[in-house]
């Protein structure tokens, strides 16, 4: 059995980088998983703790990294968010597609331990849409939307560093993007091996 494949998605808040993966996943079933991240901010709207993330203090997420329990963590506006190793460990053992869906640095970082991770970069339309997007929320005041526009910006720019760049405007095509790439990954020498063999010995 080939091990799990590990595919890092990145991009602005508001991009859609979360439904366009949520969709993804519907489409993958069972072979896919998506981590939960660990965060120091409060829930945001409708979010769930142990579905959107698990929302700690200060103290603890900071106690969780120095025992080694993270598989990366960054600091993103004024709170700290984090890849809990286990969980990914375990299904790329169990042979999963796993999804992180992190910022730029934690993209970084997590290349370092997984060279073989794809990078996915979800680009918004333009900033106008991204803004609208982030306003239309209606979860963040006139300052969070402007520090998200700041920070989105220096995101954009670091897009180059990934892989794969997916704009988002029509969230069918954006999904159906995604699948290709995990479709077409499957079918890399690498993980074909197996099926030259077969064809190979069964007459
Ligand atoms: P938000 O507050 O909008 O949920 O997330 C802010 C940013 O942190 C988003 O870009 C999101 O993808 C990113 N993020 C969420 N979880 C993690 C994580 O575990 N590690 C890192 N590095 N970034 C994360």
């Amino acid at each position: 059995m080939n091990k799990g494949k590990l595919y890092i998605v990145s991009g602005p808040s508001g991009s859609g980088k979360d439904t366009v993966v949520g969709l993804v996943m519907q489409k993958l079933g069972d072979e896919s998983r998506i981590s939960v991240s660990m965060t120091t901010r409060q829930p945001r709207g409708q979010e769930k703790e142990g579905v959107d993330y698990f929302y700690v203090s200060e103290e603890s997420f900071l106690n969780n990294v120095e025992q080694g329990n993270m598989l990366e963590y960054a600091r993103y506006g004024r709170y700290y968010y984090g890849t809990p190793k286990a969980p990914v460990e375990k299904w790329l053992e169990e042979g999963k597609v796993v999804f992180l869906v992190i910022e730029v640095n934690g993209g970084e970082n997590i290349k370092k331990y997984f060279p073989d991770a794809e990078k996915i970069f979800i680009l918004p339309p333009s900033l106008g849409v991204l803004e609208q997007r982030l306003r239309g929320r209606g979860t963040e005041d006139d300052d969070a939307v402007s520090r998200r526009m700041t920070i989105a910006r220096e995101e954009i720019k670091r897009a180059v560093e990934y892989d794969y760049i997916i704009v988002n405007d029509l969230l069918d095509d954006a999904v159906n993007s995604v699948i290709s790439i995990v479709e077409a990954q499957k079918l890399r020498t690498a993980n074909m091996k197996n099926k030259i063999s077969e064809v190979l010995e069964n007459a």
